[in-house]
């Protein structure tokens, strides 16, 4: 029986031979995904590692991906959200009830700071706030669920002391949780980085950052190498409805093949940058973590074992720098261009105004407004010339 135009315009009768071979894999996008008889409907089960069954659940494109992400950051199982934020509130709401404690370092990721703030407001999770960089300011409790990690802070770079961290919660009981956007499963492997190989419980991971590589892209992760942990965030991602498109997670997986060279790239240009903002006289300090006057470097070190260390750079500026000075130099900036974010081909820049973002005193950081330069794929010494001039030109009118 032949069909009419209308339904053969539907249900293609000519078809193209498929399985071919080429570099980067086909893109599937579905929200539906049609199964081959009854029999196919109910063999499924949801605890499948590859259950096909529905758009948001996962398609070869993106299940591709997550585990290609599993295997950087060395962890086993991948669920992927459609930003590095929505990663973290998959994980702080999948774990975190009513009166639980949760524990999280004063340089954390700021709207994860934010999110927990509302979960403790409007949900009755307590929130505790400890400094990265003293263990002992980590108190938990037999309330105590989870513990938020960042290595390093994303923009005082303060590395924190994650191994007596880990082992503390470890000890306690206590779920660790790292945001692992910084090191991104290149600089230290989260799931063990210790001779004692300790290791976190769970990473997220901005995937926005260097995994796309391009500016462009919004993705998450949530990286788990225990089962029974990513059922528990596979059941609140599916309640949730969380999804991506399968056009953005072939953008991420072809970005993968050059994320290491870039990831290398930018941080030889940012030691580069950092050596060079040390010699200059308008800054009261330049934080990084290799550079031994920056706070954590001595856990950077620890962990760390090559010279992978991001494109992050920051400076605080002398006081005598108001915030009008620093805004000229900031508009003066040309090949940096002043946005959030990080890890794209373009540099970076971003003012802060510390003050305003810290609940615990910040000893080890001078008084000052913050900079943070995050080192693109140009030259680093075209990179260095825009940072002079824009000095020179801040300087010009400054007294
Ligand atoms: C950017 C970033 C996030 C959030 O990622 P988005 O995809 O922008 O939501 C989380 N943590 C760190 C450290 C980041 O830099």
């Amino acid at each position: 029986m032949k069909n009419k135009i209308q339904t053969a315009l539907i249900h293609a009768e000519r078809k193209a031979p498929q399985y071919i071979e080429t570099i980067q894999p086909p893109i599937f996008r579905a929200s539906t995904i049609i199964f081959k008889n009854t029999a196919a409907l109910f063999d499924r089960h949801w605890t499948d590692e590859y259950d096909y069954s529905y758009g948001t659940h996962g398609t070869p494109t993106t299940f591709t991906l997550s585990d290609n992400i599993a295997q950087i950051e060395s962890g086993r199982y991948c669920l992927l959200a459609p930003s590095g934020l929505s990663a973290i509130n998959l994980v702080n709401s999948c774990f975190l009830n009513r009166d639980d404690e949760v524990w999280v370092a004063d340089n954390i990721y700021g709207p994860n700071m934010e999110h927990l703030d509302y979960l403790q407001k409007h949900y009755g999770v307590v929130v505790k706030v400890y400094n990265p960089l003293l263990a002992e300011s980590f108190q938990p409790n037999e309330k105590t669920k989870l513990l938020w990690l960042e290595a390093a802070g994303s923009v005082t770079l303060e590395f924190p002391d994650l191994v007596n961290l880990v082992k503390k919660a470890k000890q306690a009981n206590v779920l660790t949780a790292l945001d692992n956007t910084w090191g991104a499963g290149l600089a230290f492997n989260a799931f063990d980085f210790s001779e004692e190989h300790l290791g976190v419980d769970i990473t997220i991971h901005a995937l926005t950052k260097y995994p796309s590589g391009g500016g462009d892209i919004l993705m998450g992760s949530v990286v788990t190498k225990d089962k029974k942990l990513h059922h528990q965030l596979f059941k609140m991602h599916s309640i949730q409805g969380i999804s991506i498109s399968g056009d953005d997670a072939a953008q991420v997986q072809r970005s993968l093949a050059s994320m290491q060279i870039r990831y290398e790239h930018q941080a030889k240009s940012a030691l580069k940058i950092m050596q060079w903002l040390k010699t200059n006289h308008a800054f009261s300090q330049v934080l990084h973590p290799a550079n031994p006057d920056s706070a954590g470097h001595q856990h950077w070190k620890e962990i760390c074992t090559t010279e992978q260390s991001a494109g992050l750079v920051s400076v605080i500026f002398k006081p005598e720098y108001d915030l009008t000075a620093i805004r000229k130099f900031c508009d003066n900036l040309s090949l940096f261009k002043l946005g959030f974010s990080w890890g794209g081909p373009v540099s970076l820049a971003m003012l802060y105004q510390l003050n305003q973002m810290r609940k615990l005193p910040t000893p080890h950081l001078a008084k000052g407004i913050l900079v943070r330069f995050c080192i693109g794929l140009e030259d680093p010494e075209d990179l260095i010339q825009d940072i002079q001039n824009a000095l020179e030109k801040m300087n010009d009118n400054h007294i």
